[in-house]
C-alpha cells in the first residue's frame, strides 16, 4: 500500500514512529492524516479511469491507510506494507499469495491456532499440503524441504507455548533452496525483533494487539522485504477484495505513536509478574523467554531486543473447580481472547493447544497472561489472592 517511506533511517525507531506518515498534502495543516469515508473516487479523464497508474477506488487505500503503512515500514523495515482486515486475514493473505495446488507449506507446530485451522481446511481444499515442524528445528528444516515446498512459516515465540525459533538458521536453509520465508511477528510487534533485517521475506503482524493497543479494533499487515514480493501480496489483496476501514486505520496509527512506551512499561511489569509467579509454590513453570530459566533465553537474547508482555504459566496439577474459582474471582485480570491492550488478561489455554509433531505435555493447566498498564504490585496482589483460591 505504501512505498518505502521518506528517509527516516537516520533516526532511532521511537523517533521514526513519531514522524512516519505525517505531513501529507491532504492533512490541511493538522498533525494527523485525514480520515476519508470513501468508496467512489471521482476521476476527471477517460484515460485515467482505466489507466491503472492512479488510485481509482477507495478499496486501494486512502491517505490514512498510506500513513499507517508508512509507519509500519518505519517500524518494521521492508519496502511494501499491505493492510488486512484482521491479523488472521494478514496471515492468510501471505499464505494465499504463495499458494498453488500440489504445493507444500512448512508451518511451525506452535503456530497460532486459527493459522492451523486455515491450513488444515481451506489450503487443503485448494490442494495445498501443510507439513508441521517442531519449533526448535532450526537448520533441521532442510530435511523437510522438497521440490514442492513453496514457503516456510515461522512464529516466534510460538502461540501459547512460547518456544523461540532459530530464525537465522531457517532463513539460511530457505535461501539456499530459494524458498520464501514468512514469520508471524505479532508477539514482538516489529519492535523487539527485526525479521526482515534478518532476511525473512514476509513479516505478518496482527495490528489488533500492540499497535492498536486499546482492544478496540481489528487489523493486520503483511510487510515485505523485497519489491517483487510486495507487489505479489498487493495483487492478491486486490484480487480478494480486502480492505480496512479508514477509522480503524486511523486508530491503529494513533496507537502506534505510543506503542514503544506502552510496550516498555508493560514488558517491565510482565517480567516482574513472571518472576513472582516463577517463585510461587503452585507454579510448575513460566513460559517466557525473557526469564533466565527459559530454555530459549539465550536464543531470545541473541535475536530480540525485548519481550512483549505476554507469557504462559504452567500450574501444578489442580482441580477444575479450584482453577475456575481462581480465574473467575480475579478482579484486575479479565478472561478474554486476544492481548496487547492496556488491560490485563488471563485465559486457560489447554483447549486451544493442538500439536501434531510432539504432543504438548505439562505438569498441569496452562494459562496465558497479557500484562497491561495497571501497577504490577496490584496485579501481583490479584494473582496472589487467586493462587490462594487454587489451594483452598
Ligand atoms: C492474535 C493473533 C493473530 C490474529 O489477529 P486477529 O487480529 O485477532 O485476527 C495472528 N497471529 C498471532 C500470533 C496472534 O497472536
Amino acid at each position: 500500500m505504501a512505498e518505502t517511506p521518506r528517509d527516516l533511517a537516520r533516526f532511532r525507531p521511537e523517533t521514526r514512529l513519531i514522524l512516519a506518515g505525517r505531513g501529507g498534502a491532504l492533512a490541511d495543516g493538522a498533525v494527523n492524516p485525514p480520515v476519508h469515508r470513501a468508496s467512489t473516487l471521482v476521476i476527471d479523464s477517460v484515460d485515467s479511469l482505466y489507466g491503472e497508474t492512479k488510485r481509482t477506488y477507495a478499496l486501494e487505500g486512502m491517505a490514512v491507510h498510506n500513513a499507517l503503512c508508512e509507519a509500519l515500514l518505519a517500524q518494521c523495515g521492508g519496502v511494501g506494507a499491505t493492510l488486512a482486515p484482521s491479523g488472521l486475514a494478514a496471515v492468510t493473505l501471505a499464505m494465499l499469495t504463495l499458494a498453488r495446488s500440489e504445493g507444500e507449506i512448512l508451518v511451525v507446530d506452535s503456530c497460532y491456532g486459527p493459522t492451523r485451522r486455515f491450513c488444515d481446511n481451506m489450503l487443503a481444499r485448494m490442494g495445498m499440503h501443510t507439513r508441521y515442524y517442531a519449533p526448535r528445528i532450526g537448520a533441521g528444516i532442510a530435511d523437510l524441504i522438497s521440490s514442492e515446498t513453496v514457503a516456510v512459516v515461522m512464529e516466534s515465540p510460538g502461540s501459547l507455548t512460547f518456544e523461540v525459533q532459530n530464525i537465522p538458521e531457517i532463513v539460511e536453509v530457505c535461501r539456499r533452496h530459494e524458498i520464501t520465508t514468512i514469520i508471524d511477528d505479532t508477539w514482538s510487534a516489529g519492535v523487539y525483533l527485526k525479521p526482515l533485517a534478518m532476511g525473512v521475506d514476509i513479516s505478518v503482524q496482527a495490528l489488533t494487539k500492540y499497535q492498536a493497543g486499546h482492544a478496540d479494533l481489528l487489523a493486520g499487515a503483511v510487510i515485505c522485504r523485497e519489491p517483487v514480493m510486495a507487489a505479489r501480496v498487493r495483487r492478491a489483496y486486490k484480487e480478494m477484495g480486502l480492505g480496512v476501514s479508514a477509522d480503524d486505520a486511523y486508530l491503529c496509527l494513533r496507537g502506534m505513536r505510543t506503542m514503544h512506551v506502552r510496550m516498555a512499561a508493560q514488558s517491565a511489569s510482565a517480567l516482574r509478574v513472571a518472576q513472582w509467579l516463577e517463585d510461587h509454590p503452585l507454579v510448575a513453570r513460566v513460559l517466557y523467554p525473557a526469564l533466565q530459566s527459559s530454555p530459549d533465553h539465550e536464543l531470545w537474547r541473541r535475536d530480540f531486543t525485548g519481550a512483549a508482555a505476554v507469557f504462559g504459566v504452567v500450574l501444578k496439577p489442580v482441580s477444575d473447580a479450584s482453577l475456575r474459582a481462581m480465574l473467575e474471582g480475579l478482579s484486575l485480570f479479565s478472561m478474554g481472547f486476544s492481548w496487547g491492550g492496556y488491560e490485563s488478561l488471563i485465559i486457560p489455554c489447554d483447549p486451544q493447544i493442538s500439536r501434531v509433531v510432539e504432543p504438548w505435555r505439562a505438569e498441569g493447566p496452562l494459562l496465558r497472561l497479557s500484562i497491561g498498564l495497571e501497577h504490577p504490585e496490584d496485579l501481583i496482589a490479584d494473582l496472589a489472592a487467586g493462587m490462594a483460591r487454587l489451594s483452598a
